[in-house]
Parts: structure tokens; C-alpha cells; sequence
């Protein structure tokens, strides 16, 4: 300690510091136990959490993001775990429990090599080339599957929509969403594109879940403006005007001191005929129905009615590129348009559904943008429904992004750690140990299963093991029956760009707090993070 090479820390004197092994354990033992904390909620039989927060409200959910979202996580690496769950979120919108029970895990592990004196560096090194091993062998075991597999992308959706409670109108949403991903579904450099974000996914309490509906076109949350205007208008030629249809309120408001009445009388009549001119406008492109981003004036209403154009108000620019997508028309401002810039649509109509009016814009030719219009009893069931929904189109675009999907319940798991045991045999040293300790990591989601279905989690595991050494690659754990089963015939199928995402996460977040040796907590500030911060958590792809 000649303290050459040290640098020279000036820390306040409330400031707090934990180093070397003191630092390493006081990371893992935070991260883990957030990971146990959300492991219970794992799978079809996962458990409940309720969240009380300050005020005393109630929260009941098993979602693993809302779960850490809402606790109150003090310590930093604690919340390196949490970020695992958003970038999982962002990423694939599913398998953030899965992630984060990853991450736990793999450093709980970590801690046990640790323990027999194996170097953090052989540690991970090892992760690494074991990470590596795994997406390269989820692409290998991965089945090919193309949008035309409707019967494939319907189990995905089902699998994706598990524990939704909305079990008996599970098969119609699936159908809807496969439905609607064709549309949508476009090519670019010969590579076929999702966009889960033309999908519009509206909700309206009232109904049942069964009268939920694929409109081949998008709904418009507003009302027409001017009740002189037709209701509904067939053979629609559409407008998307995204500046105000009035004269802005400067021109009118120009300090001209008019003393002559009748110069006054001029003026109003100039301002009349320049509004009624806008309309006119609509009127000449042969545009029928007409959505405006902004503002329209009462006396351009008057004349778009009297024309029997219908139009609709102050429409959300993410509906104005919804409509553009899905009737061709172009978004322009309102000085001039042309017959080019309208778009198509079989039929516009507004409609009372539950308290309020909706306009549907429906019958688009070839509609790149669609919309889902969940119904059903109560709020509780539409907010279910539309997670679901939420969860199928997210589902089956992340299986069609790598053309791929696995079986679930573990069974895919249990296949990748077999398979890592025998790479790890070819690579031997210590690393080999580090690359077993991976493999047996991710026996944690079979393992989690197994302990849900309420059955000794160690028996079905090694049941299952035998299974996969004997050939059965597809056996998971079947959580009603607790035992082993066909993943394939149960139809337990997910797509593998959640498994490829989440062990990549997890290794990159046990790696992080692995190096971590010193933990300085200022005394006001809150505590730093390791250098670098989050940034090397991206998505992974292959
Ligand atoms: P996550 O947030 O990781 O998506 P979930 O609570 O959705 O967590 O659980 C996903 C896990 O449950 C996956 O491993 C998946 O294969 C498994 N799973 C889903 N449905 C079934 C089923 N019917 N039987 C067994 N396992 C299932
Ligand atoms: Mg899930």
C-alpha cells in the first residue's frame, strides 16, 4: 500500500463505502432477493402479488414489470435487476419475469462459484461463452415458422395470452390477432415487417368479450363536428388535413380602426367568403369525409355540412398516420388539395358504442393499419382483454421477427442446459464449471414451474431431465397436472426471441454487478451507478 497507484477518493463524511467482497456481496445478496421476489409469479400457475402503496391503494397483478415498477427499490443493484424487466419489456413485450429470474439466479450461482475461490473473471468469461453457446443453439433448435402457419402463430398467441383471465374467449382473440398481423404484415428488402404498432387496439366497456371485432380500417375516438353532417358516407374519398380550417386569429384581430360601418361590414363578408372558401376546397378535391388534426371554424362546419362532407376535429396525429396507413391517403395542409392526396375507405360511420360516439373508418382495400375494438361486461375485463390482445400481437410479431419459436414450459430450458453441459465438457478448465453453472441457471424456469403446480419441484425436474437425455426434446412440465409432458401436443409454444433477449439480459446484468467491487454511497445524492450504467443492456438479435 505505497499509494501511488490509488486513487485519491474525497468523500463527504456521511458518505458510505462497501468494497471488494463486502461490495460483490451486498450487490448479489440485493439483486437475488428481488428475483426470488418475483419468481412465485412464473407460469400459468404463478402467484399473485399485492401491492399496497402509500396512500393504501391496492394493486393485485403477477406481472413482473408492474410488480417492479411499483415497489420502492433502494439499492442500486437492485435496480440494474429492474431494468432487466423494462429492456426485456422494450424489447420483446413478454418473458420479463423470465429475465429477471434469470439474472437472479445466474448471479446467486455466481456467488456460489465465488465462494469456492473460482476468479470473477473465470466467471465470466464462462457466462459468456455459455450466453453465446445458448442463442446460437436457440437458433438451432428454434422452429421455422412463416405467417402462413396459421394454426402455429394461434398457439403462440393462446401461449402469449396465458393467465389473462379471459380464458373462454382466448381462441376468438388469438383468431383476430393472426387476422390482423396480416394485414399489416408488409416486405421490406424481401424480409417480412411487423409494425405491432398498426395494430389499433381500442377498448369500450359494454358488450361481451365475443363481440370484440377486427375493424379492416382504424376508429376514431371523436364525434363529427357539425350534427348537420351525414352519419355515415359510403364510398369514401378521404382527407388528412393537418392544419386548422379557420383564419388565424391574428388576421382578424389586426388593429385597422375601422370607423366606416360599412368598411366593417366588408371586412366580416372578406372573412366569410375566404372560410367559406376552405371548404370549398374539400368540396372541389372531391373529398367526402375530412379529419383535421387541428381546429375547423363554426362557418367552414356550416359548409362542409351543407356540401354533406363529413369531418371530424382535433384528431390525434398518431390516428392522422393510423388513417394514412390504412386508407392511402396523404397527410397535407389544408391550402391546397388535390384528388392525389386522398385516401379510400368502403365506408365512414359514427357509431354509439357504450356512452360514446366513435367515427369507424371501415372497408379499407388494402389497409396497412388496422384497428381491434375489445368489448365486454365490466372495466376489469376489457383492461384483461386488452392485455391479452396486447400480449397475442406482440407474440406472434417477435416469433415472425426471427421466424422462430421454441416450446415452452421449460422444455426448451431443460434442452439448452443438457446441451451446454456437453459444450461445457469440450471446453474444461475452470471456465467449464462457470459455463455448468449457466446451465443449471436456466433449469430455473423449469424448476419454478414445477413448483407452482404444487408437486416436489426436485422430481419432476430430474423426471424431466431424463426425459430430454432419453431424446424427448419437447417435455416441459404440464402445471395443471404437475407432471412431465409434451410441450408440442399441450401447444405451450413462445417465441424465441424472448428466450434470446432474456438470457442475454440476464448474463449482461450479472456480469455488471459481477465486476462491481466497490459500492460509494454518497451521503445526500442518491447512490451512483457502476460506470457505463445500463448502456451495455441492448437487444441482443442474432
Ligand atoms: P414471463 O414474464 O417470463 O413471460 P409468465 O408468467 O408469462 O412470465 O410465464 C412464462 C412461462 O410460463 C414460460 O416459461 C412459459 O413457457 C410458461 N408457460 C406458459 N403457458 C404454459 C403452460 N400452459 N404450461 C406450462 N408452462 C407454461
Ligand atoms: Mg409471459
Amino acid at each position: 500500500m505505497n499509494g501511488v497507484n490509488q486513487p485519491i477518493l474525497v468523500l463527504s463524511e456521511d458518505a458510505l463505502r462497501q468494497t471488494g467482497k463486502d461490495a460483490q456481496r451486498a450487490n448479489i445478496t440485493a439483486a437475488v432477493s428481488v428475483s426470488e421476489m418475483i419468481r412465485t409469479t412464473l407460469g400459468p400457475r404463478g402467484m399473485d402479488k399485492m401491492l399496497v402503496d402509500s396512500t393504501g391503494d391496492i394493486t393485485i397483478t403477477n406481472d413482473g414489470v408492474t410488480i417492479l415498477n411499483e415497489m420502492e427499490i433502494q439499492h442500486p443493484a437492485a435496480k440494474m435487476i429492474r431494468e432487466v424487466a423494462k429492456t426485456q419489456e422494450q424489447e420483446v413485450g413478454d418473458g420479463t419475469t423470465t429475465a429477471v429470474v434469470m439474472g437472479g439466479q445466474l448471479l446467486k450461482n455466481a456467488g456460489d462459484l465465488l465462494d469456492q475461490g473460482i476468479h470473477r473473471t473465470t466467471i465470466v468469461k464462462g457466462f459468456r461463452l455459455a450466453m453465446n453457446k445458448t442463442i446460437e443453439l436457440l437458433k438451432e433448435l428454434g422452429v421455422k415458422v412463416s405467417l402462413d402457419n396459421t394454426e402455429e402463430l394461434k398457439k403462440i398467441a393462446l401461449t402469449a395470452m396465458t393467465g389473462k383471465g379471459i380464458e373462454n374467449a382466448k381462441e376468438e382473440l388469438a383468431e383476430l390477432a393472426i387476422k390482423a398481423i396480416n394485414y399489416i404484415a408488409h416486405e421490406e428488402e424481401g424480409k417480412i415487417v411487423i409494425n405491432p404498432d398498426d395494430v389499433q387496439i381500442e377498448k369500450k366497456q359494454g358488450g361481451f368479450i365475443k363481440d370484440t371485432e377486427l375493424i379492416k380500417g382504424i376508429i376514431i375516438d371523436k364525434e363529427i363536428v357539425h350534427p348537420a353532417m351525414p352519419k355515415l358516407v359510403k364510398n369514401v374519398k378521404i382527407a388528412l388535413i393537418n392544419t386548422a380550417l379557420e383564419i388565424k386569429s391574428t388576421e382578424t384581430d389586426a388593429k385597422i380602426s375601422i370607423t366606416d360601418p360599412e368598411k366593417m361590414q366588408g371586412f366580416a363578408d372578406q372573412e366569410a367568403r375566404m372560410l367559406k372558401n376552405l371548404a370549398e376546397k374539400v368540396k372541389q378535391s372531391g373529398a367526402n369525409v375530412v379529419f383535421c388534426q387541428k381546429g375547423i371554424d363554426d362557418m367552414v362546419q356550416y359548409y362542409l355540412a351543407k356540401y354533406g362532407v363529413l369531418a371530424a376535429r382535433r384528431v390525434k396525429e398518431s390516428d392522422m398516420e393510423k388513417l394514412a396507413k390504412a386508407t392511402g391517403a396523404r397527410i397535407i395542409s389544408g391550402k391546397e388539395i388535390s384528388q392525389e392526396d386522398l385516401g379510400e375507405a368502403g365506408l365512414v360511420q359514427e357509431k354509439k358504442i357504450g356512452e360514446d360516439k366513435m367515427l369507424f373508418v371501415r372497408e379499407c382495400r388494402e389497409p396497412k393499419a388496422v384497428s381491434i375494438l375489445i368489448r365486454g361486461g365490466t372495466e376489469h375485463v376489457v383492461d384483461e382483454a386488452k392485455r391479452a390482445m396486447d400480449d397475442a400481437i406482440l407474440g406472434i410479431a417477435s416469433t415472425l421477427e426471427l421466424s422462430s419459436y421454441v416450446y415452452g414450459g421449460g422444455a426448451i430450458e431443460l434442452e439448452l442446459a443438457r446441451k451446454l453441459r456437453e459444450y461445457a465438457i469440450s471446453i474444461g478448465g475452470k471456465e467449464q464449471l462457470a459455463i455448468n453453472t449457466f446451465a443449471e441457471t436456466l433449469e430455473i424456469i423449469p424448476r419454478t414451474l414445477a413448483e407452482s403446480a404444487g408437486k416436489d419441484a426436485i422430481e419432476l425436474l430430474v423426471a424431466a431431465r431424463s426425459k430430454h437425455e432419453a431424446g424427448s426434446t419437447e417435455y416441459g412440465i404440464n402445471v395443471s397436472e404437475g407432471k412431465t409432458d409434451d410441450m408440442r401436443r399441450l401447444g405451450v409454444v413462445e417465441p424465441t426471441k424472448i428466450k434470446v433477449q432474456a438470457v442475454s439480459s440476464a448474463t449482461d446484468v450479472a456480469e455488471m454487478i459481477l465486476r462491481i467491487d466497490d459500492i460509494i454511497t454518497s451521503g445526500k445524492s442518491s447512490a451512483p451507478m457502476p460506470p457505463g450504467g445500463m448502456g451495455g443492456m441492448g437487444g441482443m438479435g442474432y
